[in-house]
C-alpha cells in the first residue's frame, strides 16, 4: 500500500507557476441566480481545473454596473443592461489559472447564445442576447479593471490547492 501511495505523489515543484496565477473576472448575472444555476456554473470552472480565489453575492449598484460597462455606454442596449444587472443578485467571482482569460471565454461562448456551440455554459444554459446568463472579461487588461472594480484586493485569496501538481504538470 505504502508504495502504491509513493509511487502516485508527483515530484512537481513547490512554488505556483506564475502561467497558473492569470486571474479573469467572471460575473454570473441576474438571470443565472434567479435561475438557481451558481453551483452549475462554478463547477465547470472548477471540474475544469480553475481555482476560485474570490467569490460574493451582492446587487450592484448603478454606478457599479455603468463602470463595469462602460464601454457600452453609447449603445441601444445599455441602459436596459445596467436595468437588468441592477435589478438583481449578481454573483462575483474571481478564477485563477493558467490562460484564464482566454480559456473561460472559450468556456462562455460567444455574446449570442443561439451562435454559442453546446458545450458552452451560454450554448447549453441560455438562449437570448439579454440574458446570456454570464460575463468574462475579454482580456487581462479588462480583467485587472474589472477584478478592482467588484473586488478589495482582501477578499482575494491567495492560495495553492495541494492537487495542483495533478492539474499542472
Ligand atoms: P460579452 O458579454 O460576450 O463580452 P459584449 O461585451 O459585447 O459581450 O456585451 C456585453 C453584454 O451586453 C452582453 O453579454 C449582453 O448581455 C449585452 N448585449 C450585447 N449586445 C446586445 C444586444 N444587441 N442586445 C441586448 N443586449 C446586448
Amino acid at each position: 500500500l505504502l508504495s502504491v501511495s509513493l509511487a502516485m505523489t508527483p515530484t512537481s515543484s513547490t512554488t505556483l507557476n506564475a502561467d497558473s496565477k492569470e486571474r479573469t473576472y467572471i460575473m454570473l448575472k441576474p438571470d443565472a441566480v434567479n435561475r438557481r444555476l451558481i453551483g452549475e456554473i462554478l463547477s465547470r470552472f472548477e471540474k475544469r481545473g480553475y481555482n476560485v480565489v474570490g467569490l460574493k453575492v451582492l446587487t450592484p449598484s448603478r454606478e457599479l454596473a455603468e463602470a463595469h460597462y462602460a464601454e457600452h455606454k453609447e449603445r441601444p442596449f445599455f441602459k436596459g443592461l445596467v436595468d437588468f444587472l441592477t435589478s438583481g443578485p449578481v454573483v462575483a467571482i474571481v478564477i485563477e489559472g493558467d490562460n484564464a482569460v482566454a480559456t473561460a471565454r472559450t468556456m462562455i461562448g460567444v455574446t449570442k447564445p443561439q451562435a454559442s456551440a453546446p458545450g458552452t455554459i451560454r450554448g447549453d444554459l441560455s438562449i437570448d442576447v439579454g440574458r446570456n446568463i454570464i460575463h468574462g472579461s475579454d482580456s487581462v487588461e479588462s480583467a485587472r479593471r474589472e477584478i478592482g472594480l467588484w473586488f478589495r484586493p482582501v477578499e482575494i485569496v491567495d492560495f495553492k490547492p495541494v492537487d495542483h501538481a495533478w492539474v499542472y504538470e
